[in-house]
């Protein structure tokens, strides 16, 4: 069955109502028929069976005749501050993570991103985001969008990361992320895990003391360089297997 997220107020006292490009969608691209069903969420972690009895590009109209708690946020709170990458690689991480499981995605600003990063820059790519995120999650079955927040400095990554917080750092010799993190699994059970990945470049030094200063532990992913946007993916799918998020 086809998942959409659509708006609270779409679905209704037992009947859906959908306007928009999911009805576009719906109508012109899947050419769902009548008495064909859907699976609507509405982001409340609820998902609804509907049925539906009027279809145009313009308007989706249908019963619901289940209502279920649909799959919540995984049993890890995971947190990607991802530093600023070039091109469509921070989409892929969105994408990719949200498959994997991360529950939110902070864009950081770091020394070596790209030179035109800003904060005006991300606003302006947030919307895209965002869709990128929705049509991952409702292709991975989750029933909540994971949150997408607005850029910030690696200051201010530093001081509200919360949970656990590691920093991924190619030049790291004595801390491994396996065994940190085995090591603090109980406190990543309970607060969640931050996690913090360089832009292409790699963080700079003084970026890395900085992290350090705050109480951020820098940490090894091994002895292979990962690029930018394949560093957190793995970190996260490490957690999600350690979990026992992936299958037992
Ligand atoms: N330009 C750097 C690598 C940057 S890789 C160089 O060639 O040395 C991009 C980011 O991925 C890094 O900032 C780091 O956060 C993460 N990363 C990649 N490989 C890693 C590894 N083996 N250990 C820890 N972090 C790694």
């Amino acid at each position: 069955m086809h998942r959409f997220f659509v708006t609270s107020q779409s679905i209704h006292e037992g009947k859906a109502n959908v306007d928009g490009p999911v009805a576009r969608q719906a109508a012109r691209v899947l050419r769902l028929q009548t008495g064909d069903s859907v699976v609507l969420m509405d982001n409340s972690g609820c998902e609804y069976v509907v049925v539906l009895h009027g279809i145009s590009p313009s308007r989706l109209e249908g019963e619901v005749v289940e209502e279920r708690r649909g799959l919540g946020n995984p049993g890890v709170m995971l947190t990607l501050y991802q530093g600023v990458l070039k091109g469509d690689k921070f989409e892929t991480v969105l994408q990719k993570g949200t498959e994997i499981g991360i529950s939110t995605f902070v864009p950081v600003l770091c020394r070596r991103s790209i030179p035109r990063a800003s904060k005006g820059w991300a606003d302006g790519r947030h919307p895209r985001w965002q869709s990128i995120l929705t049509e991952a999650t409702e292709q991975s079955g989750r029933a909540c969008i994971p949150t997408l927040k607005p850029l910030v400095s690696l200051k201010e990554a530093l001081t509200e990361a919360s949970g656990v917080r590691l920093m991924a750092w190619e030049k790291e010799t004595e801390m491994g992320f396996r065994e940190t993190l085995v090591d603090n699994m109980e406190r990543v059970k309970a607060e969640g895990l931050s996690f913090l990945v360089g832009p292409e470049g790699g963080f700079d030094p003084e970026e890395v003391e900085e992290a350090r200063d705050a109480g951020v532990v820098p940490v090894s992913l091994g002895q292979r360089i990962l690029r930018g946007e394949t560093a957190g993916l793995a970190m996260a799918a490490a957690v999600m297997y350690q979990m026992g998020e992936m299958g037992r």
